[in-house]
């Protein structure tokens, strides 16, 4: 076998979300070949994990990796104003190179906090895609489609599109490509219908803004005379393949609709707080039989991709919000980060849990640490107690990318230091130099 890790806390998330204490995990080309007590055999590459959780990688379902650039730039603005002043005139700017670098940074911090897989939207996919080839995560990846500006952009932007699905069609089974219609309030019916078209004809997702703030909402009603999801029912855009990010602003018909239909939600707790958009409620979509992920958006509004931090965050407000300390349990949290998650991006037979057959992403918690003593309920640490620098191994596909904490695919100096470099380029060609504060003026 490849890697053996020996002797963990195994919290597999599997059908039975079966909790098993001092067991060992096997991968072989990639895949998990066994969870057993005792597994007997040589392996190149053996783990020790007593008293370490060993579970399945998290998975961000939704984000925009490549805006690490311009994390802390542009803080305390409502969404618009923040969007409108601060975000689109810098990604005006925008060149290969940036979201290559962006990307990369992106990568190697989700990787670092146990995130093994995320679902992102941005411009330039085959520099995201290279970012995620090197690093060696999972990535489920789209084009922005929008057609504001008129039908000239929506096509340009569905052939970029198309290309990608080509392009990442089979080529690294790491890479998945959805279409990404970015909202129902920037797409024509036309240009999302024929996302929903090239979605069925190669079989994959589609990943889409719904819902975000009240104003937005607000204003499609005065626009269509309909509520957003009423408006994607009735052009018959909704499927069981479609990925609902925020879903903040909802009605309960709604709801119906969103269950009947099958959509899955990327709720994104820390974003929706701090762009003051608004609660979803998750609470209500999961007692419905909803599929609910957990998302961490752009660094931009976040500031950081970890999702350890999203779940107890996650939980804590719906508790605030429904008035119920009992409203989303640890363990449903837990559900929405992993199980949930690769349900929503339609990667559940490969990813997800950790059972015989599945690929091996798998990463190990250190619970050596004060805040993790004394151990008592490991569902409940991981959700409320753990933090994303408590990861201590990273496995994707099999392959061991960190491991103590060191990785074993990327210079993590060397990525800082570039995706600084690039971000201080960006801003500077969008006559925004002075949104980051340069380290050698101070010295
Ligand atoms: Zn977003």
């Amino acid at each position: 076998m490849d890697v053996l890790i020996k002797d963990g806390i195994v919290v597999t998330m599997d059908k039975e979300r079966r909790v098993l204490k001092n067991f060992s995990l096997a991968i072989e080309d990639g895949a998990i070949v066994e969870i057993a007590k005792d597994i007997k055999g040589e392996a190149d590459f053996v783990i020790h994990a007593r008293n370490k959780i060993v579970m399945p990688g998290l998975i961000n379902t939704h984000t925009h990796a490549a805006m690490t650039l311009f994390r802390g730039s542009a803080d305390d603005l409502p969404l618009m104003q923040w969007l409108q002043e601060e975000i689109w005139p810098v990604e005006a700017k925008l060149e290969p190179k940036h979201v290559y670098a962006g990307s990369l940074l992106a990568c190697l911090e989700m990787l670092s906090s146990g995130i093994t897989c995320f679902n992102d939207m941005y411009y330039y996919l085959e520099e995201v895609a290279r970012s995620v080839a090197e690093s060696g995560i999972r990535g489920v990846l789209s084009y922005p489609l929008l057609d504001i500006a008129g039908e000239e952009q929506g096509e340009k932007l569905l052939s970029e599109a198309e290309k990608g699905l080509r392009d990442y069609g089979n080529k690294d089974s790491r890479i998945k490509v959805f279409l990404g219609p970015h909202a129902p309030y920037t797409c024509s019916k036309e240009l999302l219908l024929k996302a929903k078209e090239l979605a069925e004809e190669y079989n994959t997702g589609i990943h889409i803004h719904v819902s975000e703030t009240k104003e937005e909402v607000e204003s499609f009603i005065k626009d269509k005379g309909m509520r957003p999801f009423e408006y994607l029912d009735a052009i018959g855009f909704l499927g069981d393949n479609v990925l609902a990010a925020h879903a903040v602003h909802v009605s309960r018909e709604e709801i119906e609709l969103m269950r009947k239909r099958s959509v899955k939600v990327a709720h994104n707790p820390v974003s929706n707080m701090k762009l003051a958009a608004g609660i979803a409620p998750v609470a209500e979509y999961a007692k419905a039989g909803i599929t609910v992920s957990l998302g961490t958006d752009g660094a931009a509004s976040n500031n950081t991709l970890d999702l350890f931090e999203e779940m107890k965050t996650c939980a804590l407000l719906q508790k605030i919000t429904t008035r119920d300390a009992s409203a989303l349990p640890a363990h449903e949290v837990l559900e929405f980060a992993t199980i949930n998650a690769a349900r929503a991006l339609g990667l559940d037979k490969e990813i997800g849990s950790l059972e015989v057959g599945k690929r091996g992403d798998v990463i190990i918690v250190d619970m050596q640490k004060p805040h993790l003593k004394p151990m008592s309920n490991p569902i409940s640490h991981l959700v409320y107690a753990a933090r994303g620098s408590d990861v201590s191994t990273v496995i994707v596909d099999g392959k061991v990318i960190m491991h103590e904490g060191s990785f074993r695919t990327l210079d993590v100096a060397e990525v800082c230091k570039f995706a600084e470099e690039e971000a201080f380029d960006l801003f500077e060609k969008a006559g925004k130099g002075d949104r980051l504060f340069r380290v050698e003026e101070v010295l």
